[in-house]
């Protein structure tokens, strides 16, 4: 359910919210806070639709001298902060909602985190396990190439996201430096952030969400009386966000009870080893069959009692239908949009906090600034320092969130959507609207 003034301004654009909608639910909200900190008409006009939507068909060579035919998106929300910035996902099921609900909480994210950049998101309707490396080379040559001028180190700037990885970054970035009309082709590399080690990339980018997620209850656990070294917690998604938060958590002393893929979940009552277990994934792809714990069904897996339940993988993966069972004190979105509104508001009455996904993921971004920073500077910063400057980032954004939900005595939720957008209202207000 929207508010009336949010509902206006969807009449207004001939949109009708579609409950199940991702792009709805994620701009409703933004809306709602929109008007909580009184955005004008037209900046939320502006907000409401994503500047950019592009959408590409490509056909590629496969192994087998057959030719397959991919679709890619690119979707380009809001540049008013800087450059366009956002991860590309490769995954079977990626549809242009998804991309722009995932666009606007870059622009959330980047926002939050005073980061200065825009928001954009990129997807490519591709299972990656489905085809050998070579394949997944030449696809991605050319889904780069058919982006073309699309992206640039000062327009829009792409980073891995689930599915993509390193490797698939530096085939992007060769080949846009192959493309491109730019002098300084090596420089040129920052066009995409996420980048092996070797070709530009960043110490800590690879760990840099799951390091966010923990600097940031690290600041908002003890208010929740909260011992992060005590606490026991469920992980949905052991991939990098979820394997990472895992390790470092445990660092803490912190529990893992139950984790569940998209093979199946397992658990220990005396905790599941994170680095054992990350070292198996590796090794089989899966949770599955890992021997530090037993197999338990999806039920009991969302029963589990815990004190933090970290969802790290799909959007929309708790819903009306699972939200009952879940006995957790605090749900930390370390996923984008990994709970539908009917989900949200079964657990906020059962007295459930959530920490927001622009908040606890902007790590990843963050350390993509970082790196993004050291291309063009010709700079390599050591673990260290992008560690003490990760933290000092997340911490800022979350005391930002903190001081919204006080201000306009809202959720964290909305409370976050808003410290974004104060920053943005005052751009748009010394920028003023062209011409
Ligand atoms: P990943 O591909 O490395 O891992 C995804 C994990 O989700 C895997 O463990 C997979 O088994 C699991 N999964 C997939 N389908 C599932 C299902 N149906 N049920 C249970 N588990 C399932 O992806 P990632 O990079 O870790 O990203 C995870 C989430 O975090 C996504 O929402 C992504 O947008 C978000 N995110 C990632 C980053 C980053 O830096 N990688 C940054 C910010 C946000």
């Amino acid at each position: 359910m929207n508010s009336p003034a949010v509902d206006t301004l969807f009449d207004e654009l001939e949109m009708s919210y579609e409950p199940d909608n991702i792009y709805y639910q994620t701009i409703s909200a933004v809306l709602e806070a929109s008007q909580r900190i009184g955005m004008s008409h037209r900046e939320q006009l502006i907000l409401a639709q994503p500047k950019n939507e592009l959408m590409v068909h490509f056909p590629v060579r496969m192994d087998d001298g057959s030719y397959q035919l991919f679709k890619g998106y690119r979707v380009q929300h809001n540049n008013v902060a800087g450059p366009y910035k956002g991860g590309i996902r490769y995954h079977e099921d990626v549809y242009l909602d998804d991309i722009k609900s995932l666009a606007v909480l870059m622009t959330m994210k980047c926002a939050l985190m005073r980061l200065p950049y825009g928001g954009a998101k990129g997807g490519l309707k591709l299972n990656p396990r489905s085809v050998s490396t070579d394949e997944l080379m030449r696809i991605t040559r050319r889904f780069t190439a058919a982006l073309g001028s699309n992206i640039g180190p000062d327009y829009d700037i792409p980073a891995p996201d689930m599915g993509s990885n390193a490797q698939v970054m530096a085939w992007m970035a060769d080949t846009y430096i192959n493309f491109a009309e730019i002098n300084n082709k090596v420089e040129a590399r920052s066009v995409v952030t996420g980048k092996p080690l070797a070709f530009g990339g960043s110490e800590g980018r690879e760990k840099a969400t799951g390091q966010g997620v923990v600097d940031v209850l690290e600041v908002l656990m003890p208010g929740m009386g909260l011992d992060l070294s005590v606490c026991t917690y469920s992980l949905i998604g052991y991939g990098n966000v979820g394997s990472w938060t895992a390790r470092l958590l445990a660092a803490k002393g912190a529990k893992c009870l139950a984790v569940m893929d998209h093979k199946g979940a397992i658990y220990n009552a005396e905790g599941i080893d994170a680095e054992a277990l990350a070292t198996y994934v590796r090794e089989t792809g899966s949770v599955l069959g890992f021997e530090g714990a037993g197999e338990i069904s999806e039920e009991e897996f969302y029963s589990c009692e815990v004190d933090l339940l970290i969802p790290a993988a799909l959007e929309q993966m708790i819903h009306q239908g699972n939200a009952k069972l879940i006995r957790c004190k605090v749900l930390v979105e370390a996923a984008n949009a990994p709970v539908t509104p009917e989900g949200e508001n079964m657990l906020v009455e059962r007295g459930v906090t959530i920490l927001p996904a622009i908040l606890c993921n902007s790590g990843g971004v963050t350390v993509s600034y970082f790196e993004w920073k050291q291309n063009r500077q010709s700079e390599q910063w050591d673990a260290e320092t992008v560690d003490r400057r990760l933290k000092r980032i997340m911490q800022d954004g979350a005391q930002r969130v903190l001081l919204a939900a006080t201000k306009y005595d809202c959720s964290l939720r909305i409370a976050s959507y808003a410290a974004a957008l104060e920053h943005l209202k005052e751009i748009y207000e010394l920028r003023g609207i062209f011409p």
